[in-house]
């Protein structure tokens, strides 16, 4: 059976792709295989082969096996080169990779061109950078000589969800690579494609085997049987809260294997009436909400408008939201492509549905667009109130609610009111002002006149429940490292 298949895209590109599980640096066959779906046609765009326990288990003793048999005391130097060469290797093939992603997750080309391949390549040089850089503390304790080194957990296993499956895929594997792990990496169901070909260019790369495996399979299969593997010594999580749950049970039940998660968020999106600009503040705020078709973690998905510039704003975000193309992602004036699934297209639009309901005002939009896929017009509800479930629950769509505010005692109280705490933003031009509420809001990124500026040297990850641990930035390279001191006696 051949596993090698070619994908051709509407605008005529074509890639070719093993769709193996990428183990020990070979493509290999798994139990059974899953079809994954183009969600701007609802068409099947591919076959992947789909593991269960036993190819979970071989990729696990292979990343074993190349932890212990080198990579634990690795040379720095020559970690930092393979991952500098990866970093080349994808923005060498970046059209292939842009292809494949926008073909499986729907995002706009422009996106996956722009931003996910640069999002990659800049994660791989950034984390390259500290392979040499890791350092201990020396200590004075009673007399002795004590110090301390950062040694590598040991296999780890990332599990990945499918709205940046191939930033994610970096996410995870670059900072454990730097410091000398080795890991498994499970792709979601939804988005496999990207992952199999920077598997491919891992191995032209010159990574040794079982360094970096990357498997596709469901995630009560698949990632269970890696979240409860006897030897994954720590698992590195982005998806919903759920599975964040079931992982940390799983590790608890288990070996405690370490855990981080990146989970969801219902993130308030704050605008005061003093703002310099509200055209720049409805153009952060509609990529805050609508970017990724509304897919995105940090999504700023409950926004808080100050009374004097409440209609001003709602009738320019509305307008500014109208002129986004919805449609084929392949179209370079595409601003919003596909949900990523029927599943979540019906949820998304249950929201709407249940938004009606609650007696807010459907605004804008609320509708299915076109007949095949499973893309929904912009949606705006106004007059949303505190116990709404809009204004509670994660869509993970392209619906925003609005809602008006008077002073900040009264919105901060309001923002924070959440049980996640992922992100916030706030849109003032008093910079006391910006500075109190930054101090405020229990989140775990804010950001002041902008929206969803998440880059490779800044910590990214969640207070509350949305989630446990850092990404990104220096401080990511804590989970990955533990801490041993040396105390001699001189
Ligand atoms: P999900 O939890 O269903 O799936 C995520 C991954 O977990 C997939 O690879 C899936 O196969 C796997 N999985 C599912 N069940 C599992 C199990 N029992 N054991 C082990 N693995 C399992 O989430 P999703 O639908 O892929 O993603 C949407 C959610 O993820 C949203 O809630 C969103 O907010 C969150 N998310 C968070 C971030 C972040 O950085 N904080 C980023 C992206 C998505």
């Amino acid at each position: 059976m051949s596993l090698i298949t070619e994908i051709t895209a509407p605008d005529g590109h074509k890639v070719t792709l093993n769709t193996g599980l990428f183990i020990n640096n070979e493509f290999v066959a798994g139990s059974s295989t899953i079809d994954t779906i183009n969600p701007a046609t609802g068409k099947v765009l591919a076959s992947v082969q789909a593991a269960e326990a036993k190819e979970v288990d071989l990729a696990v003793e292979a990343a074993h096996k190349a932890f212990y048999g080198g990579w634990k005391t690795s040379n720095p130097r020559e970690r930092a080169r393979l991952m500098l060469k990866l970093a080349d290797l994808v923005e060498r093939d970046g059209e292939d990779l842009a292809h494949l992603e926008t073909l499986d997750n729907g995002k706009p080309l422009s996106n996956s061109r722009r931003g996910d391949i640069p999002g990659v390549a800049n994660q791989l040089r950034y984390f390259a950078g500290f392979c040499d850089k890791l350092h201990g503390k020396v200590i004075e304790t009673e007399g002795k000589l004590s110090y301390t080194v950062h040694e590598p957990i040991g296999v780890c296993g990332g599990i990945i969800p499918w709205n940046g499956p191939m930033l994610m895929l970096a996410w995870k594997i670059a900072p454990a690579i730097a410091t000398s792990n080795t890991i498994v990496i499970k792709t979601s169901e939804l988005t496999p494609l990207s992952a199999l070909k920077i598997a491919a260019l891992i191995k032209e790369a010159g990574f040794p085997p079982g360094v970096i495996n990357i498997i596709t399979g469901y995630g009560p299969k698949a990632g269970e049987a890696l979240s409860r593997h006897m030897k994954v010594s720590k698992i590195a999580f982005t998806g919903s809260l759920a599975t964040g749950r079931a992982i940390m049970k799983a590790a608890a039940e288990t070996n405690l294997k370490k855990v981080t998660l990146e989970l969801g968020g219902k993130s308030p999106n704050i605008i005061f009436d003093d703002v310099d600009n509200l055209d720049e503040v409805v153009f952060w705020s509609r990529l805050g909400i609508y970017a990724n078709a509304g897919q995105v973690c940090c999504a700023g998905s409950r926004i808080y408008v100050q009374e004097g510039i409440y209609d001003k704003f709602v009738e320019k975000f509305k307008a500014l939201a109208l002129s986004g193309k919805v449609g084929n992602p392949f179209e370079e004036d595409t601003f919003q492509g596909p949900q990523i699934s029927e599943g979540q297209f019906n949820r998304i639009m249950n929201y709407i549905d249940i938004g009606k309901k609650e007696g807010a005002t459907c605004y804008l939009g609320g509708n299915k667009v076109g007949d095949a896929g499973y893309f929904i017009e912009p949606t705006i509800f106004t007059d949303v109130k505190p116990d709404m479930r809009i204004m509670k629950e994660e869509i993970f769509g392209p619906v925003v609610a609005i809602s008006k505010f008077k002073d900040v005692d009264d919105v901060v109280a309001q923002a924070n009111d959440t049980t996640y705490g992922l992100a916030a933003a706030v849109h003032t031009s008093n910079i006391t002002r910006a500075i109190t509420i930054s101090n405020a809001l229990e989140a775990g990124s804010i950001w002041v006149n902008c929206y969803n500026i998440i880059t490779e040297n800044s910590p990214f990850g969640g207070y509350k429940q949305s989630g446990i641990g850092r990404e990104n930035g220096e401080y990511a390279l804590a989970n990955y490292t533990q801490i041993k001191a040396i105390k001699i006696n001189v």
